[in-house]
């Protein structure tokens, strides 16, 4: 392995999450046999979630193979501008927080892709959209220090925008925010983004970048293409 990120999936689910069809075992299974040197279990939750403990005793039981240390997490979607997360209390035991762009961000609640794409057939203007986004990432991070940006930017495709459009200010603002929150950026399989720009800003801000399959099924456990040319690109131009 070329690249010392690629011994690390950061964010594997298993059946906690409704879509998905491995177990935490079965999971850590396939990391150890991938070769991986950490893996992190990770589920998705909504504020009305109630299985996190019982999945932190699961977490708890698991037979660990050696040399294979066993992070744990929850996936949780920004609500909003001010940088809320969809999440319920959540008790110690859970090491970072995955915050994901599933839905946009707006002022007063998450706003669906249809909706955004709507909106700016209706006059909101693209560089307006930009800053409301990446000002409630950096509100996010601010809020949930050390945690952990899940497929960051994937939401600008499905809002008709590209990683290309965010330009230099706006990322490199939002590579500064990564670093001095500690918050690690995961370099995702199943999105293939943050893209090399983003990427590059992060590892200039001094930010850390870890890989992740984002996988539903054991089987894509530690398995890259994608994040592999991602950090090819990421060593060639740094
Ligand atoms: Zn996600
Ligand atoms: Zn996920």
């Amino acid at each position: 392995m070329s690249h010392a990120e690629l011994r690390g999936d950061y964010h594997v689910h298993s059946t906690f999450s409704d879509d998905a069809v491995s177990t935490l075992a079965e999971n850590v299974e396939a990391a150890a046999a991938a070769g991986l040197s950490t893996v992190r279990l990770v589920d998705h939750v909504r504020q009305s979630t109630a299985w996190v403990p019982e999945y932190l005793a699961a977490v708890r039981a698991l037979r660990l193979p050696d040399g294979l240390t066993v992070l744990t997490g929850v996936e949780a979607k920004i609500l909003d501008t001010s940088g809320a997360l969809d999440i319920p209390a959540l008790p110690d035991g859970i090491d970072r927080i995955l915050i994901a762009d599933h839905q946009f961000p707006g002022l007063e609640g998450p706003l669906g892709p249809s909706t955004v794409r709507e909106r700016m057939a209706a006059g909101w203007a693209k560089e307006d959209v930009l800053d409301q986004f990446v000002d409630a990432l950096m509100a996010t991070m601010r809020r949930y220090p050390g945690n952990q940006l899940a497929h960051c930017f994937s939401i600008l495709p499905k809002i008709g925008l590209s990683e290309s459009d965010l330009g230099a200010e706006r990322t490199q603002a939002w590579a500064r925010a990564v670093a001095e929150t500690d918050t690690l950026v995961e370099v995702n399989e199943k999105w293939g983004c943050p893209e090399v720009g983003a990427l590059l800003a992060v590892r200039n801000a001094g930010g850390q970048i870890v890989a992740s399959t984002d996988s539903h099924n054991a089987d894509e456990v530690g398995r890259y293409a994608r994040v592999v040319s991602l950090l090819d690109a990421l060593g060639a131009s740094s």
